[in-house]
């Protein structure tokens, strides 16, 4: 199958490979990875490894952590502005640009003052809103690099005079950038990194412990950076499953081979879209996502059967829109070999030959 899934999305084989190995016999153990304990130095040095191989992926120092989470994302939203939101007179701003962004922004109000820098719902989230002003002084300003389910990636991050903040779900591990610009960088694993349950978080160390507001435990990153993201039981497959991602990650020639391939597939995709008079994209050229590419059928009830039946026959999986946009949502991420791009680019030609 040819799997172009939103999240939970694809992994590369070697990778479920390595992880049916482990579930049976981790680490030449006799036990599987699921029934051992996680304090056994086998585990210990899968967790350490996996949040060293994260920053150094990232060509981040030790002036950062990186930890592994639970709670996803979505946890993340309140997560942030329980530790970076100042108790008295706190402020940060946040850039609307998408579903899960407008979620982040409603969780901080009940934490301090919000403002919103930019918002796209004037056109559907279809683009990225530029050239907006950034109050000074603000605790931190909030981006989402990647909008998953409009298919928009920010190319560029507009600076401020505060703490800068990503949600990089959809496109973590999947492009050369200044990650030391973010002080604060989060991503649920199960877009880019491996299977749901695991939250990755890259956080400027000395960011940390300024905001004078009682933090519950849980919610405490110097708590987790303590525990070396053991404070409690972690869920031990997500984790072995996003190290050996990452691992193929770095062995296939790091961030600068995945960015090369995103390009290549998306090159071949948005192509196609362009090409083909059938097709349309939804999202703004110079926004377009290398990840989520959202397209419609100009007229879905002549053509929607045939590529709908044509696509199920190739074996491509995973291209429903999102319901908030329809049509057609093609994620590209990592793992994804672009002879499935070829074949969906394939599918797309054949419904016009037929037209
Ligand atoms: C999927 C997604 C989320 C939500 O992630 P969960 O781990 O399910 O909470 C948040 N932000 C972005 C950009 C996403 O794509």
């Amino acid at each position: 199958k040819h799997n172009f899934s939103a999240g939970p999305c694809i992994l590369p084989q070697e990778v479920l490979t390595g992880a049916a190995d482990a579930v049976r016999d981790f680490a030449g153990m006799g036990l599987s990875l699921l029934e051992i304990s996680h304090r056994d130095k086998n585990f210990v040095s899968v967790m350490d490894e996996a949040m060293a191989l994260s920053l150094e992926l990232m060509g981040l120092g030790d002036d950062y952590a990186a930890l592994f989470l639970q709670g996803g994302a979505s946890l993340q939203f309140a997560m942030v502005p329980f530790n970076l939101m100042k108790a008295e007179g706190g402020h940060a701003a946040y850039l609307e640009t998408g579903t899960w962004a407008t979620n982040a922004r409603k969780e901080a109000h009940g934490f301090g003052k919000v403002t919103v820098i930019g918002n796209s719902s004037d056109r559907n989230f279809s683009y990225i809103p530029k050239g907006f002003a950034i109050p000074s002084g603000l605790d931190y300003v909030h981006y989402t690099s990647n909008n998953t389910i409009f298919g928009t990636q920010m190319k560029a991050f507009p600076k401020a005079d505060s703490l800068m903040v990503c949600d990089m779900s959809s496109d973590i591990f999947s492009r050369q950038m200044d990650y030391s610009a973010f002080d604060l960088i989060y991503a649920g694993a199960q877009k880019n990194l491996g299977p749901a349950g695991a939250t990755l978080v890259v956080v400027r160390k000395d960011i940390l412990g300024k905001s004078g507001r009682y933090i519950p435990t849980m919610f405490d990153y110097p708590v987790h950076i303590k525990g070396e993201s053991m404070y409690n039981t972690p869920p031990v497959f997500s984790l072995y499953v996003s190290l050996l991602t990452l691992r193929w990650m770095d062995a296939q020639g790091g961030l600068s081979e995945m960015e090369r391939r995103a390009n290549a597939r998306a090159a071949a995709l948005y192509g196609e879209i362009d090409r083909n008079p059938l097709f349309v994209g939804t999202a703004a050229t110079e926004d377009r996502s290398p990840m989520n590419a959202c397209f419609l059928l100009h007229d879905e009830a002549t053509h929607k059967d045939v590529f709908d039946g044509l696509a199920k026959e190739a074996g491509l999986v995973g291209l429903a829109g999102h319901r908030s946009v329809g049509g057609y949502r093609a994620s590209m991420y990592n793992a994804l070999e672009q002879s499935s791009v070829d074949a969906l680019v394939d599918v797309m030609r054949e419904v016009e030959r037929r037209a």
